[in-house]
């Protein structure tokens, strides 16, 4: 009986029950292939080849650096040692030149330590570069802890974007001249190479500034942000559904009430924009879960609204994981997927939806439909 059967003619589906989202992933065809322990063995085999200090740095301070998209990626291969160098190669008994073209060496290998720091180049470019760094003096640590130690000081100082910006455009520099010797021959112009460094570190630090520029400006709701609220209200006006800028929308609160024993009852409550209570709805039906009962709330909730004609809807429940699954930010729970697939054939029909999260505290009055039902 707590079988939810969808209103509407469906087709049967199939599903992998051996990964959350119910999608069959090689990953877990794998994962299941091969025990448990020979998975766990692979993944940590893959993490030690990582040092612990550059895992946690990708993990949590790269990609909030005040540097573009392009560089933060460019700085990410480098930490986790996916740029194809020489040395890579070599381990991979590819047919390449392993050698460092930057100083066109035939005992040196290309090593992401040799490419960055320690070859002669490169030690002239961060030498000549407004940084200055002695790059000789950072033999002893591998080339990501260098990197990390310092963007890590760089971090602490006043211009630190000034000075991450200069620091990783000498890197990117680096990366350009090997490219271009390496795929096209081109000599290298040292001169040149260094106006480019200052150039891409100064309209890194230009982009960075306009971006802080523009996110103040959103902070202090300015002459700007007035024109731009007319602008919604006129063209986009679903943005502002259950926003201080819309007054003409319906809202639905629902909640349910679920036993063990799969019985369940749903409560619903329409109100207008300004609050008062336009109508109450309840429900007794079975479910085989709180979720699924939560689900069938909210469906039979707005199926009331849109029956009764209303189409802009500013919808809450008081079940997180059902606001994030209508929203398609979470993998639907499996017992409930038909019954939200209902639910957003019916999203259709509005012109305007929006779902929130309330606390239970402010779904009292629904609470009480539902239990009085199901009592
Ligand atoms: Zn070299």
């Amino acid at each position: 009986m707590a079988i939810s059967i969808p209103p509407s003619d469906c087709l049967d589906s199939i599903y992998w029950t051996l990964s959350s989202t119910g999608c069959y992933s090689i990953k877990s065809g794998y994962a299941t292939a091969f025990s448990k322990l020979w998975a766990l063995k692979a993944s940590s085999k893959d993490r030690l080849r990582l040092e612990s200090s550059s895992v946690l740095f990708c993990k949590q301070r790269l990609w909030s650096l005040p540097i573009s998209g392009k560089w933060r990626l460019f700085l990410w291969k480098i930490l986790t040692n996916t740029l194809p160098l020489g040395s890579e190669a070599m381990k991979r008994n590819l047919d390449w030149n392993y050698f460092c073209v930057n100083c066109s060496s035939s005992t040196q290998f290309e090593t992401p330590e040799h490419l960055f720091r320690d070859c002669p180049l490169a030690s002239r470019i961060w030498m000549g570069s407004q940084l200055g760094i002695n790059s000789h003096s950072g033999g002893h640590v591998n080339l990501q802890k260098w990197i990390i130690n310092w963007i890590s000081l760089f971090l602490k100082k006043e211009q630190s974007c000034y000075l991450i910006s200069f620091f990783v455009s000498g890197l990117w520099r680096i990366w350009c001249i090997r490219n271009a010797l390496k795929f096209r021959s081109s000599p290298v112009d040292l001169y040149s190479s260094m106006s480019l460094l200052s150039l891409d570190a100064s309209l890194n630090i230009d982009a960075e500034h306009q971006y802080m520029l523009s996110q103040q400006r959103r902070l202090n709701h300015d002459q700007d942000d007035l024109s731009e609220m007319e602008r919604i209200r006129n063209f986009f006006p679903h943005f502002l559904i259950g926003s201080a800028g819309c007054s003409d929308y319906i809202r639905v609160k629902c909640d349910a009430a679920w036993k063990p024993s799969f019985q369940a009852a749903a409560g619903w409550i329409l109100k207008s924009s300004s609050g008062e209570v336009i109508y109450r709805g309840q429900a007794k039906f079975w479910a085989s879960s709180a979720f699924q009962a939560e689900a069938n709330a909210l469906y039979l909730a707005l199926s009331d609204a849109l029956s009764k004609g209303f189409t802009h809807i500013d919808a809450s429940s008081d079940c997180l994981n059902l606001v994030y699954q209508v929203a398609g930010l979470q993998a639907k729970t499996q017992d409930a997927v038909s019954i939200l697939c209902c639910i957003c054939n019916l999203l259709v029909c509005f012109h305007c939806f929006a779902i929130s999260f309330c606390p239970r505290t402010l779904n009292r009055t629904t609470h009480a439909i539902a239990k009085c039902a199901i009592a």
